[in-house]
């Protein structure tokens, strides 16, 4: 897969340190503990590539892993932690609503979901924001492992209903790091953005 491919390059305490904005890159966000690094650690068929979240909330970096010389997936740090002040929560708010608006190699966004509670504030924020952009969104039920088979079809067919709301190219599939569930889904999403 090209995603094995996958190296650290750069940790940025904000946007406006990432690299260069050339190439073609994809972000991954999700409320904190959504699963987001275990995702990233599925998909690259690496361990510990993204760090998995012992202390939600600990210092947000954006990390930034290198595919090849032009496509690089960037993870941006959890969001929706309760204990982060509120000055912190409005300036990350305001940079990643720029970053969606004006960066010109980010060609989607991934955001992460648990399975069991989608669509909670953040993410229907976030989501707006990258349909405003006109980015299209893959959205992941994380965790699907955790449900038995009929109630994840009725989580999976009510995420999808309600990803119509957002009147742009967002597309829900099922995800889990656990048992590699719905990763050639996501890995298809992925290859049509990268323009594998
Ligand atoms: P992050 O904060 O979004 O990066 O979330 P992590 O990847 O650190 O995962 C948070 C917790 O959920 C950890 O305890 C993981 O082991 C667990 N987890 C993540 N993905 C899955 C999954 O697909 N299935 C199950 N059962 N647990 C998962």
């Amino acid at each position: 897969s090209h995603y094995s491919q996958a190296k650290f390059n750069l940790s940025a305490p904000d946007i406006s340190h990432l690299c260069a904005d050339e190439g073609i890159e994809v972000a991954f966000a999700g409320r904190s503990n959504a699963g987001k690094s275990s995702a990233l650690n599925r998909l690259t068929r690496q361990k510990s590539l993204a760090r998995t979240s012992k202390t939600p909330g600990r210092t947000q970096l954006i990390n930034v892993f290198d595919l090849d010389e032009q496509r690089r997936l960037i993870d941006l740090p959890g969001y929706g932690y309760a204990k982060v002040p509120m000055a912190i929560k409005l300036k990350w708010q305001k940079s990643l609503g720029e970053y969606l608006q004006k960066r010109d190699s980010l060609k989607g966004l991934v955001v992460l979901m648990d399975i069991r509670h989608p669509f909670k504030d953040l993410d229907q924020e976030l989501i707006q924001w990258a349909v405003a952009a006109e980015l299209p969104v893959l959205g992941l039920l994380t965790k699907a492992d955790k449900l038995k088979s009929g109630k994840r079809k009725a989580q999976l067919l009510m995420a999808r209903e309600a990803s119509l709301a957002f009147c742009g190219d967002v597309t829900i599939h099922l995800f889990s790091s656990l048992n590699g569930l719905g990763l050639d889904n996501c890995e298809r999403v992925l290859d049509q953005w990268f323009g594998y």
